[in-house]
């Protein structure tokens, strides 16, 4: 993995919305079952792209300046930024902010909307409100990875 790549594009549905990601290879990948993930990606789950927040923000003022942000409150306590494209309605990323006032150290990226990861093998979380069959062999997890109730 390089931190000095050029990233990969990231865009909304209508074109209004387009930057790079800081580099090529996400920490992480997740397709999430929760009940928010599914509202928010009007689908069966909400795939998320996980970068280090220090290199994604703070965000220029030009892609600022273009997003719409929605904030609310998640489970644990944090305020969870919602930034998407006012045009179209594209989830673009999500930023949490924790009680104290800091942010979280990754950044969520809504996978859909960045081109050329890749999806071999990305885990699925948070199956116990998944609305879809998940085949047994495919990495899953009933909340998230470390949870004790951990399925496969
Ligand atoms: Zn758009
Ligand atoms: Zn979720």
């Amino acid at each position: 993995m390089s931190d000095s790549d050029n990233g990969l594009p990231v865009s909304c549905q209508c074109g209004a919305i387009s930057f790079r990601t800081p580099s090529s290879k996400p920490l992480g990948m997740a397709h999430c079952h929760c009940t928010d993930c599914r509202k928010q990606s009007t689908s069966a789950f909400g795939t998320s792209a996980h970068w280090p927040a220090s290199k994604v923000l703070p965000l220029s003022p030009e892609l600022e300046q273009k997003l719409a942000v929605f904030t609310h409150p998640t489970d644990s306590g944090n305020t969870k930024y919602c930034y998407f494209c006012p045009k179209c309605g594209t989830r673009i990323l999500h930023v949490s902010h924790l009680p104290d006032g800091s942010v979280r150290e990754t950044v969520a990226f809504r996978g859909g909307c960045v081109e050329g990861l890749d999806w071999t093998g990305v885990k699925h979380i948070y199956t116990r409100s998944a609305v879809m069959k998940i085949p047994a062999e495919w990495e899953q997890y009933e909340t998230f990875p470390g949870d004790e109730t951990k399925k496969a």
